[in-house]
């Protein structure tokens, strides 16, 4: 099966953050018109993931995929778009994608091959890189908590 890319509303910012830790190659417009997310959608073959029932039946009609939402509650809404597309809830370091920006993250193993100038705040044992915003991610606090986040869900997926 080829993998879905999408296209999330501007009200779905942290759908769309998760998303991309989890690999997938997601865009998050946030000033765009209906129109504009519409024709992105078309030109670059992405599923539009919104909570707007108005553009989801504007897009459906001009035959663009269109995944609804009906809730708020993020950890829902991850789980729901995971089913559907069938995409794993784990991060895999050579898939996972700058939350900030989509880019693939670069793994880097050694604190001087980093691509800043600033040394790390912390020691790790490997270190992600974003080639275009220059963001460092690690294995830290942040990361742990959303391990239980995704260990959370998967057992709700279970159920
Ligand atoms: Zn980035």
């Amino acid at each position: 099966m080829k993998e879905a890319k999408f296209i999330v509303d501007a009200m779905l910012g942290s759908l769309a953050r998760w998303l991309r830790i989890l690999g997938v190659d997601t865009l998050y417009p946030r000033d765009y018109s209906d129109e504009e997310l519409i024709m992105l959608a078309r030109r670059e073959k992405r599923v539009i993931i919104t909570r707007d029932k108005k553009l989801a039946e504007i897009a459906r009609r001009q035959g663009i995929e269109v995944f609804l939402l009906d809730t708020c509650n993020i950890k829902q809404a991850l789980l729901r778009v995971c089913r559907r597309y069938e995409i794993p809830l784990s991060i895999e370091p050579n898939r996972t994608r700058c939350p900030l920006c989509n880019e693939k993250l670069v793994v880097v193993k050694k604190p001087e091959e980093l691509l800043t100038t600033w040394a790390p705040p912390v020691q790790a044992d490997e270190y992600w890189v974003c080639p275009r915003c220059r963001h460092v991610y690690w294995r830290g606090k942040h990361f742990r908590t959303m391990l239980k986040v995704l260990d959370e869900l998967k057992r709700f997926s279970k159920a």
